[in-house]
This record gives C-alpha cells, sequence and structure tokens, in this order.
C-alpha cells in the first residue's frame, strides 16, 4: 500500500511529527535527581492550557475516563446529589459512572443535537434552596452528536443562584481545541485525555482541579485510591509521582505543549474554527445529509452527519477505510448506520480536510449517496481559500 492512511475520527488524532520523535528515546529513571527539574515546569505550563492560575493540574496514567473517577471520587461523597444532562454517548456514559460510584444523579435527557440544557439546570438547582445538589456536570463537547455546549452559561445560572455547587466539566474533546476558560468560567473539575486536542497517544488523564474542588476533597469520602489526590500533591510538589509515570507520554506531552503554548490557545481556537467551517460547509453541499448538531450547537472538534435515508453509514465507514485508508468515526448507539462523524481536532491542516472530505463523498457515492461528485469539496475550497485569504489580510 502507498502512501498514508487517514485518520479523522475524534480522537486518538493525529500525533505531529516532533511529538512523535520526543516520545522515542530510551527508557528513563522516573526517580533520576533530575526528573523533577523536567516535571515541575510541565504541570505548570499544563495551567495555561487549561486558563487556570490558581487551580492545579494532575495527569494520570489512565484514559479520560479514569480522569472523570478522580474527579468525583476526590470530591463526592456517596449518596451526593449531582445534576447532570445526557445528550449522547459521552454524557449518557458519565451518567453511567455517576451512578455506578454510588452518587445519586438527577438527569435531565436532552434531544441529541442540542446540549446541556440551561433552563432546566437554573430550574432544578432554583428549587434545590437546600443546597444538596453538590456537583453539576457538563460535557463541554459530546463527542457522539458534534455538539458544544455552553459552560459559561451554566456558572452564571450557579453565581445568580448563589448556588454552592462544584462546577464539573468533560472537555475530553474541547479542552486545547476549542476556548475553555477554567479560572474565568468558574470551573472546579475539567477533564482532558491525551489523545484528542493534546495530540499525542491515548493514555493520560489529565485534571484540571480548583483551589475549591481541593478543599472539597478534604472530606469527600467516596472511595479512592490510585486516584487519591492527595498523593499526588505530596508527590507533585517535589517533580515526582506516587506510581510509575508514562515517562514517554509526558517527555511528547512537553513538546505538545509547547506547541499549543507557541501557537497560542486563541490562535488554536481560530484554526479549529477554521477548519471546521471548512467541513460543515461541504456537509451543507452534500445533497440528503444533514449535519446532526443543531445550529447554535455545531462543534469546532468533530462534525456528526446525518446520511441520506437508504444509505447505510455503516457501509460508509467501511468503504472510505477498506478503499480509500481513510477512518472516519462511527455513528454511535442511537446513531449507528445513520451517521458518520469528521474528527476535525488536533494537528490538522486545510489540505488534510480536503482529503477527509473527499474520501467522505467517494464513499458516500460508492454506498448510493446521490450527491454531486465534487459538491462538498468545492465548498470547503471556497471556504478555505476565501476566509484564508481574510486571515492573511488580517495578519
Ligand atoms: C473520548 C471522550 C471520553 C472518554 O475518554 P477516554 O480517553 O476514551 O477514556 C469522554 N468524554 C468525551 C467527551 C470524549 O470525547
Amino acid at each position: 500500500m502507498h502512501g498514508y492512511a487517514h485518520l479523522f475520527v475524534p480522537g486518538p488524532t493525529n500525533v505531529p511529527e516532533p511529538v512523535r520523535q520526543a516520545m522515542n528515546l530510551p527508557m528513563e529513571d522516573m526517580r533520576a535527581p533530575d526528573f523533577g527539574a523536567f516535571v515541575t515546569p510541565l504541570l505548570d505550563d499544563l495551567r495555561q492550557v487549561f486558563r487556570t492560575r490558581t487551580g492545579r493540574v494532575f495527569v494520570f496514567p489512565s484514559s479520560g475516563t479514569g480522569a472523570w473517577e478522580a474527579a468525583f471520587t476526590n470530591t463526592l461523597s456517596a449518596g451526593d446529589k449531582v445534576l447532570m444532562s445526557r445528550f449522547g454517548q459521552f454524557s449518557g456514559l458519565w451518567v453511567e459512572m455517576a451512578e455506578r460510584l454510588g452518587l445519586r444523579p438527577e438527569v435531565v435527557d436532552v434531544e441529541w443535537g442540542k446540549g446541556v440544557p440551561v433552563a432546566d439546570y437554573a430550574r432544578i438547582l432554583g428549587a434545590d434552596r437546600a443546597h444538596e445538589i453538590r456537583a453539576v456536570c457538563v460535557t463541554q463537547n459530546e463527542t457522539a452528536t458534534g455538539v458544544t455546549s455552553d459552560v459559561q452559561a451554566v456558572r452564571a445560572v450557579l453565581d445568580d443562584l448563589g448556588h454552592p455547587a462544584l462546577l464539573l466539566v468533560d472537555g475530553v474533546s474541547s479542552i486545547a481545541s476549542i476556548p475553555f476558560e477554567m479560572e474565568a468560567w468558574g470551573v472546579d473539575l475539567a477533564v482532558a485525555g491525551s489523545q484528542k486536542g493534546f495530540m499525542l497517544p491515548a493514555g493520560l488523564g489529565l485534571l484540571g482541579v480548583s483551589e475549591k474542588a481541593l478543599e472539597a476533597a478534604r472530606t469527600a469520602t467516596l472511595r479512592r485510591a490510585y486516584f487519591e489526590f492527595s498523593d499526588m500533591i505530596r508527590l507533585n510538589d517535589t517533580g515526582y509521582f506516587p506510581y510509575t509515570p508514562a515517562t514517554q507520554l509526558l517527555r511528547g506531552l512537553r513538546v505538545s505543549v509547547d506547541m499549543l503554548l507557541a501557537e497560542g490557545m486563541e490562535a488554536v481556537w481560530t484554526r479549529q474554527h477554521h477548519l471546521a467551517e471548512g467541513v460543515r460547509a461541504a456537509v451543507q453541499a452534500w445533497n440528503g445529509c444533514a449535519i446532526v448538531a443543531a445550529p447554535g450547537f455545531r462543534s469546532d472538534t468533530v462534525t456528526t452527519i446525518r446520511v441520506p435515508d437508504g444509505v447505510d453509514a455503516i457501509q460508509v465507514i467501511r468503504t472510505a477505510y477498506e478503499r480509500y485508508r481513510t477512518s472516519l468515526g462511527a455513528g454511535l448507539a442511537r446513531l449507528s448506520g445513520k451517521a458518520f462523524r469528521i474528527g476535525h481536532l488536533g494537528s490538522l491542516n486545510e489540505v488534510m480536510l480536503l482529503g477527509a472530505i473527499g474520501a467522505a463523498e467517494m464513499a458516500l457515492l460508492d454506498s448510493g449517496a446521490r450527491i454531486e461528485a465534487g459538491s462538498g469539496l468545492a465548498a470547503a475550497i471556497t471556504h478555505y481559500r476565501n476566509a484564508g485569504t481574510a486571515q492573511q489580510k488580517a495578519a
């Protein structure tokens, strides 16, 4: 097989060459006298990605799911009420975890394609005069449907009501990709994973923790061992970890954080938006296809595309993979067979996305969709050229 295989799933994302090379090094001693001098500035710089000055960032050897668990178990107690909403596979799994851990989630179900129901949250929190709800959960970017929610609006609700609940954000497919302001938005726990916006392999669960959440951890009694914050703090404060850290991944993380900060978080967010607009233009040009996310909720990191009636999205994905060596994201759960996803986060550029759009277009045609060959590509090309020119002029 000649040429590259193409990866356009919303995680794992493409690993930039400098990051990959930084991970290709001999094993090292994680207790070496100079290892701490590597770790301390890394943990410190990560705060710039999460956008917190007063909070701290923990890096666990786990996937994002582990960071979810760390967030819950360190700050809550058995039977605590938590306010959650479910509008896709990931927000749904988060609810399931809360149940398994013995929390009492109050769940608002929302139609898939929309996001966190701010008005419902306001009503429920307003009625909670006894402040029984200890945490409010927001999946900032629902990776199954390609929906972005308004975290700031939930903060405003809590502030207006003077409600003391912790604000927990699943930012696994949004942090390091789209606007996220841990401190300015008053987020208490922010969960991320290495294989999405951080452009690394899976294996690191990252967690931004506010002072208020650290305070809550002093009295929270859910069972925890591996994910205990206080163990992490004790060793991190010296530049080390309470167990063997994933040293290669940390070396890669050093380079990916350097890349993000050199570009500037605002510039990263702008680039992501620009790339996403091209994908959305393409989908809208495909006759019979539709963006699952409602207007106002459309994510700049992943687009979920409903295929025309009579077309099997599983066949589209299989054809893209087998015939065009291109991985597209599957439609998850109730969207299985009905939709596919284009992940457009991480280390990507316009030409790579034209490849994704071209492959999707060919696979759609091969699977019987009556779209016009080149229609999506033409729309994306027009967007990228025009918006690109405007960006160049502004620079
Ligand atoms: C990928 C993802 C997760 C799960 O992360 P893992 O690293 O697979 O454990 C959770 N939430 C969202 C929004 C995700 O995109």
